[in-house]
């Protein structure tokens, strides 16, 4: 079977945030484990090899986790074990890159990195518990670009405790000001084990002002040239991640390392969700897969429907009869019905896609198809 994109987690930061449920473990005291993690990731792809085709590689992704704790000489230990891939994207902290390390990133194959900025605001970073502080984002944003980086991403949150709208304004301005190729948001959403969720004082922002948030950027990010490619990314022309438009379209992708997910054509896994139980699967000679499902062909079309309207391009009727063989539009037209009444999803020429409105509530949208 052919593989065109291969996701690597890696399951470290230097601390953990408070927001983050992420796989990923404070760097502190497993610092072996970081240093074998690569022989591990060797070990899981021996392991589907012989079965997958990965000479037409097109995107590999380190993401994390902070995968910029991996040195440039390991990121260029695990992509030689791979064909040459278009875009190889790391995701960085910016406390964890300076100058000689991304020009070392970029001479180990990556050209694409994705900053983890999430704010500006000195109270909102040290509220996150994030390592870095505005001025580290903003020079290593600069530093990547001495070291010949092109196709840079900054994720930033909005929904955050105490964030103002104003606040949030002031983020974008900073982001804009950075020029990178490519913007993600991230709506925050508090989860139970992490030390906001189990906090009963601490609040995400409410609907309304969230909606506001994404609203705001949404005509900030179109007016600099940016173009909303998916409900939550934004991308200058030829820059949308060649990576996650994979997972969006359902190709076939391999995921190595810890929590890590794959899809092939109809089967769904994912990895053991802690480096113990990764690695001793792997010790045992077995792949380290924790769950694993076949979707249906009703599931494999549901997933189309929702991964697709993630899509500004939407889902289009005669592509997805040539891939699935079944209409959209007849198939779903009940569903399709009931989201144009409330305004949520429009259908023109052919082409399935989401309203503004939808946008702002594509949960209830993708709910409609599960
Ligand atoms: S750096 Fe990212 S992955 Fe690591 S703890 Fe913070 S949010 Fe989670």
């Amino acid at each position: 079977m052919r593989v065109t994109s291969v996701y690597i987690h890696i399951p470290f930061c230097r601390r953990k945030c408070n927001y983050c449920d992420f796989a990923s473990t404070a760097l502190y005291g497993h610092e072996q484990e970081l240093a074998a993690y690569p022989t591990w990731l060797r070990q899981e792809l021996a392991l589907y090899q012989p079965k997958l085709d990965l000479s037409h590689l097109e995107t590999i992704y380190f993401g994390g986790g902070t995968p910029s704790l991996l040195t440039p000489q390991q990121v260029a230990e695990i992509l030689s074990w791979f064909p040459p891939a278009g875009e190889i994207t790391l995701e960085a902290n910016p406390e964890t890159v300076e100058g000689q390390r991304l020009h070392d990133y970029r001479q180990a194959g990556i050209n694409r990195l994705s900053l983890g900025i999430q704010s500006f605001q000195p109270a909102l970073l040290s509220a996150m518990g994030r390592g870095h502080s505005a001025a580290q984002a903003k020079a290593a944003v600069a530093a990547a670009r001495q070291a010949g980086l092109e196709n840079i991403n900054l994720d930033l949150i909005y929904g955050l405790p105490a964030q103002t709208l104003a606040m949030w304004q002031e983020d974008l301005t900073q982001a804009l000001a950075l020029e990178s190729e490519h913007i993600s948001l991230y709506g925050l959403t508090l989860h139970e084990g992490t030390p906001w969720g189990d906090d009963p004082m601490i609040h995400a922002a409410d609907q309304d002002l969230s909606a506001d948030m994404l609203e705001l950027a949404i005509d900030r990010l179109a007016a600099a040239g940016y173009r909303h490619y998916e409900i939550a990314n934004f991308a200058r022309p030829g820059f949308a991640s060649r990576h996650n438009c994979a997972y969006w379209q359902r190709e076939n992708y391999l995921g190595l390392g810890v929590a890590a997910a794959s899809c092939l054509a109809e089967r769904r896994f994912a990895n053991h969700p802690t480096l113990a139980a990764y690695a001793a699967a792997l010790a045992a000679g077995k792949r380290p897969v924790a769950e694993e499902e076949t979707l249906t062909i009703d599931q494999v079309l549901a997933e189309a429907m929702f991964l697709g309207l993630r899509l500004e391009k939407g889902v289009v009727a005669k592509e997805f009869y040539r891939r699935y063989g079944a209409d959209p539009l007849r198939r779903y037209h009940r569903e399709l019905a009931r989201m144009q009444k409330l305004g949520l999803l429009e259908t023109d020429d052919g082409v399935i896609r989401l309203t503004r409105r939808g946008l702002l509530l594509g949960n209830e949208v993708f709910a409609e198809f599960l």
